[in-house]
């Protein structure tokens, strides 16, 4: 039975449909990206429309063109599938070996301990007073060496788990998932903040390199609204989110809305000086914002409060500091930066 041609190109394109449909964000291209692709390679298919990045319209099927970019494509989600699939193996096994040897260690630790404390009560027990110091004293050095090599223990864990967790990189952030993004601003939303935010606040336990938490409120956007209109608000915070965007602008920095004009951002590998730093570059790149709106250009300034990680804080801690700091920035004047 010869081949049904047309029935074999329906397929063909409809394969091609799914597998965008179905595709992942990957390290340079969206999902939605690649769902787009997809469908433009069908329709070429079936209607000799252009193929993406190929001559115009009209001219032969490009089979070779579409096959080469399926492979491409396919090669590219194969690597970094793959990488990210190491990548977390090793650090599960890492945490794994790591709290095992913990364990082990401790465990013959505490076996010590306790040996040499019944030792110590029953030779207290028949000791003269002169003996009662030294043993005393022996019996604290001993508890002291344990704890201090614990500790160190444990900080070397804790260093190699970071290192391991740096390896993963990009691939522990949120995914830009449309659920994610708000509408308006195209920043992260408060759901994808939320989430971040007790992350980064675990991440920073485990890493040197410090992390800040950084408030913007724009100031006096009731007025804005007022005078000029809603729509003129809109076109205000969008123009402050793109302004932000470009202060926030490596991989680990994650801009948000918190909700209403308020924005938020997580930046790591910053000591306070640095993050203060950002603040008021942020708090800059707002104030020599010009707006074009309908009735004239507008300007707006914003207020930023800043808290850097402090050792051991919890994500809820740590927003209500940075919380606190923007009120700070809001009573002493708005249009500068508080910690
Ligand atoms: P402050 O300097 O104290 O922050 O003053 P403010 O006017 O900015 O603060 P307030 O909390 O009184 O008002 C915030 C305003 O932000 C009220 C609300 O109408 C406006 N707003 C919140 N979300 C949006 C939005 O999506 N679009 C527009 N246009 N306005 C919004
Ligand atoms: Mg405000
Ligand atoms: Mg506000």
């Amino acid at each position: 039975m010869p081949p049904d041609v047309d029935q074999l190109i329906d397929t063909l394109a409809g394969l091609l449909r799914d597998f965008g449909r179905h595709s992942f964000d990957l390290e340079r291209v969206e999902a939605r990206k690649t769902q787009t692709l997809f469908d433009q390679w069908a329709q070429h298919l079936l209607t000799g429309i252009e193929a993406p990045g190929q001559a115009p319209a009209g001219g032969p099927r490009q089979h070779a063109a579409l096959r080469a970019g399926f492979v491409a494509h396919r090669k590219q989600e194969q690597t970094e599938f793959t990488q990210s699939r190491d990548a977390l193996r090793d650090v599960v096994w890492m945490f794994v070996s790591s709290v095992n040897r913990e364990v082990v260690a401790e465990r013959t630790e505490d076996a010590t301990l306790s040996r040499s404390l019944s030792a110590l009560g029953t030779t207290l027990q028949t000791a003269g007073t002169g003996d009662l110091r030294r043993l005393a004293l022996e019996a604290v050095k001993q508890v002291h060496d344990v704890l201090d090599a614990r500790r160190a223990r444990q900080r070397k864990h804790v260093a190699e788990l970071g290192e391991r967790l740096e390896a993963l990189g990009s691939q522990l952030e949120v995914a830009r998932r449309d659920s994610t993004i708000d509408a308006l601003t195209q920043l992260y939303n408060r759901r994808a903040f939320d989430e971040q935010l007790g992350r980064a606040a675990e991440l920073a336990a485990l890493r040197e390199g410090g992390a800040a938490l950084l408030m913007i409120d724009l100031d006096h956007f009731k007025q804005i609204n007022d005078t000029r209109g809603h729509p003129c608000g809109d076109a205000v915070l969008k123009a402050v989110a793109h302004a932000l965007v470009r202060v926030f602008k490596r991989r680990s920095d994650f801009l948000a809305r918190f909700g209403g004009e308020e924005l938020v951002a997580l930046v790591r590998d910053v000591t306070p000086a640095e993050a203060l730093t950002l603040g008021e570059r942020a708090r800059e790149a707002v104030a020599s914002l010009t707006v074009g709106a309908e009735g004239g250009p507008v300007r707006v300034t914003v207020s930023c409060g800043v808290a850097s990680w402090a050792l051991g804080e919890s994500g809820a801690d740590w927003l209500a500091r940075a919380d606190a700091a923007l009120y700070r920035a809001k009573a002493a004047g708005r249009n500068r930066v508080a910690t």
